[in-house]
């Protein structure tokens, strides 16, 4: 099939011809994002493939069905992005990357908890600039520290699993209960519990009408004073600004995020010598207790290897007549899974 490339950055280029060689689909990479203005590139292909900052809206939909374009193969799990109606009422066929690796999300996820708390940020320009002092520096033992789970899905369950191995005692919530994290001593508690007890809490929920702004001005009533928060699922689970609000009055102390709600105008570009120009991301920043990855959980050998191989297979699974079992319909925004 051809399939044009949205977003295609070098390391895409390298896995997906590396997965290629047993598909041998014609690939033209771009490095557009999509959305209105760049559809007419998709001009003369079978397929397009798609990435999370990519905008896959009802207009743009409309646009790709008049270029041509029979499937929509999404290089991630999530897919708010994607209006699944407008792809049904226009006939595209929309396939996603179901579970590549969890392993590497939870990992990243556990990693920005240390970070944050350990003021690792901190510490790695001090010790470069010869200031060897402490001061500022101090964390806590996440030992005993009760941590609170919010979706407990394919990542959740591994971040439950890594934790418990920290000595941590897991809390949980999830619309839909999980047998095999109660194995990792996690209790299941309604939402209001869950943040009114827990020391950490971290988001592995996907973005749906009932997730927008889960944690926002409600939540940071009822929150632990001084909670740490963790975000490695999508950015609008948080209401930024309320949550500026919370780290400047000290209702939150610590907050580690991959993903912020309006990354797509920031995130998996090189903007170092330009301005930037949205002073909410920017006020972020300048709290010592914030530390923030662009939307890099993901990005490892293994998940990106993943990734390549199943979008291929997707495509080629359409090519035959076949479906891979990957496919959304409409009705998969209700679980999102
Ligand atoms: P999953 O579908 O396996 O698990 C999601 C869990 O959330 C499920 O158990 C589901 O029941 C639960 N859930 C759904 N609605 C809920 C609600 N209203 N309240 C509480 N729980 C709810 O998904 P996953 O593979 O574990 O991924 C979780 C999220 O991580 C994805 O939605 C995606 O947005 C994000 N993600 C981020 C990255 C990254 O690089 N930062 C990479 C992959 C996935």
């Amino acid at each position: 099939m051809r399939i044009a490339v949205f977003s295609s950055r070098s390391y895409d280029r390298r896995f997906l011809a590396e997965a290629n060689a047993a598909h041998e689909h014609e690939l033209t990479h771009l490095e557009a994002r999509l959305d209105a203005r760049t559809v007419p590139l998709a001009d003369g292909h079978d397929a397009v493939c798609v990435f999370v900052n990519d905008v896959v809206d009802a207009a743009v939909v409309q646009g790709l069905a008049a270029a041509g374009t029979r499937l929509l193969t999404l290089r991630s799990a999530g897919f708010n992005h994607v209006d699944l109606q407008a792809a049904a009422a226009h006939g595209i066929t929309v396939a996603r990357v179901p579970a590549y690796s969890p392993y590497a999300v939870a990992e990243h996820t556990v990693a920005l908890m240390l970070a944050v708390e350990r003021r690792l940020h901190r510490a790695y320009n001090r010790v470069r600039e010869g200031n060897f002092a402490l001061d500022g520096l101090l964390g806590f033992d996440l030992r005993n520290k009760r941590v609170g789970i919010i979706g407990t899905g394919r990542i959740g369950q591994i971040v439950a699993r890594i934790l418990r191995g920290f000595g941590c005692s897991l809390r949980a919530y999830d619309v839909i209960r999980n047998d095999e994290v109660r194995d990792y001593g996690v209790r299941y508690v309604d939402l209001d519990t869950l943040l009114a007890e827990c020391d950490v809490i971290t988001l592995h929920c996907p973005l749906t009408p009932e997730t927008h702004h889960l944690i926002g001005e409600d939540a940071l009533r009822k929150i632990k004073p001084g909670v740490m928060i963790v975000n490695t699922s999508r950015g609008a689970l948080i209401d930024t600004r309320a949550v500026i609000e919370g780290l400047k009055d000290g209702r939150i102390g610590n907050l580690a995020i991959d993903v912020y709600e309006e990354e797509s105008d920031l995130f998996f570009e090189d903007l170092s010598d330009r301005v930037i120009t949205d002073d909410v991301f920017s006020r972020l920043l300048t709290f010592p207790n914030v530390f923030v990855t662009a939307h890099q959980a993901f990005f490892t050998e293994e998940a990106l290897g993943n990734i390549a191989e199943t979008t291929l297979a997707n495509a080629t699974a359409f090519e035959r007549g076949e479906r891979s079992g990957n496919e959304l319909t409409p009705e998969s925004v209700r679980g999102d899974r």
